[in-house]
């Protein structure tokens, strides 16, 4: 693992998630970019002392050539290093699982899904919320056209937890999330923004042929969006509407995904992940409920307890781990993965993620117009 140490938030999400399957022990770290709490840490996580490194690049230099080495790298730092650590650690060899955004910038994107190309290394992105069942079940729906044509998509994905300055006031995730160099060009729609996009698009099938984007920054003196309104249309005709927001003020996690065919329509929410309602025309709300054997192979090989045992967001972000697991032992094999390894989201998933918010930013500073994104 790279980053994730002490006050850290994502790398020890991370580890939850990698151990639930023993498919994945951790071994070795720089988990800080202070080097001295990286080891103290390292030592608290019993990781052998020859494998707890200074530096991302000492990590590489010490791994690459030891008979035992890591199979995969677990990159948990701020937007900025994704890029270089990344690119380190395939040119050695190493499988990568990427924290998003993938990278700062459209052209690092590129280079990093085209060396994952190049190379045949593996690299998965962390869309956390593409691990949970019922998005899978919601994603089979709509394939298998229970909701008929798609009509109109809405995503949001709103927050509270920015509301206020407190960037400012010695909080270690707002600050570099508020830094455009550590950041990225986008604020709340690289941050949280890239996740809703991709959940819609997940779940739809759905390709985005064009946006238009208002951001706003409410919070004083803040130099990056904290709310953003995309208007997205789609290949097909589909219509979408995104909203992600770092200021609402009494929303937790609330991400939430409503689709509306010709036929029915399906919503998700977050904060219940183990449900999902579907409604015909003119018919009452049916909740579909985690768990049951009539549900798809794909949500089925997700889902660990019986129904009414709640799932959340740890058994989400394993399930991302899983498939993580299940991709590289099927390219390692030859084979194609298997349902647990299918769809999981990878280095163009990435790629798209940036160059959605680049199109974003693009529209909002030119006024708001409609453009095409580089990649969908
Ligand atoms: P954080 O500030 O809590 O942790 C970052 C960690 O990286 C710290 O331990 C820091 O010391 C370390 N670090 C920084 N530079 C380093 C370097 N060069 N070498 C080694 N370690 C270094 O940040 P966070 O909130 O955990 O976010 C980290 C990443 O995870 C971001 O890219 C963020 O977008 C992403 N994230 C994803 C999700 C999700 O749902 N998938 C949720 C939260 C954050």
């Amino acid at each position: 693992m790279v980053g994730g140490g002490l006050g850290a938030y994502i790398g020890g999400i991370h580890r939850y998630a990698a151990r639930l399957d023993n498919q994945f022990e951790l071994v070795a770290g720089a988990f800080d970019v202070d080097a001295a709490r990286g080891h103290a840490f390292a030592a608290d996580n019993f990781i052998e002392a020859d494998r707890s490194y200074d530096s991302f690049q000492s990590m590489v230099e010490g791994e690459r050539n030891r008979p035992d080495r890591i199979d995969a790298v677990a990159i948990c730092t701020p937007n900025h290093t994704h890029f270089p650590i990344a690119k380190a650690f395939i040119e050695a060899g190493i499988e990568v699982i990427c924290e998003k955004p993938m990278t700062t910038t459209i052209e690092d994107a590129i280079a990093l899904h085209d060396l994952a190309k190049e190379t045949g290394r593996f690299v998965g992105v962390t869309y956390t919320y593409s691990g949970y069942p019922m998005i899978h079940e919601a994603r089979a729906m709509v394939s298998r056209g229970d909701l008929g044509k798609i009509r109109v998509v809405q995503v949001e994905y709103p927050l509270e937890w920015m509301a206020t300055g407190i960037e400012l006031q010695g909080n270690q995730q707002a600050a570099w999330r508020t830094d455009p160099k550590k950041n990225g060009r986008g604020g709340s729609i690289g941050d949280i923004g890239t996740h809703a996009y991709h959940l819609a698009g997940f779940v739809t099938g759905l390709k985005a042929e064009a946006i238009a984007a208002d951001l706003a920054t409410f919070v004083e003196g803040r130099a990056l969006d904290d709310n953003a309104h995309v208007m997205i249309r789609y290949e097909g005709g589909a219509r979408g509407l995104l909203w992600s927001s770092q200021v609402a003020i009494g929303q937790s996690n609330g991400l939430r995904l409503r689709v509306f065919g010709e036929k029915g329509s399906l919503a998700w929410h977050q904060e219940a992940p183990n449900e999902l309602v579907f409604t015909e025309l003119f018919g009452a709300p049916k909740v579909i409920k985690r768990g049951r054997d009539d549900l798809s192979l794909e949500t089925r090989a997700r889902t660990r307890t019986p129904p009414g045992h709640p799932e959340g967001y740890i058994e989400a972000f394993s399930n991302l781990y899983q498939g993580f697991a299940e991709s590289i032992r099927a390219k390692a094999d030859g084979r194609e993965p298997n349902a647990s390894g299918a769809n999981v989201p990878t280095s163009y998933d990435g790629l798209k993620g940036v160059a959605f918010v680049d199109a974003v930013v693009d529209s909002h500073e030119q006024g708001g117009g409609w453009l095409k994104p580089k990649f969908a």
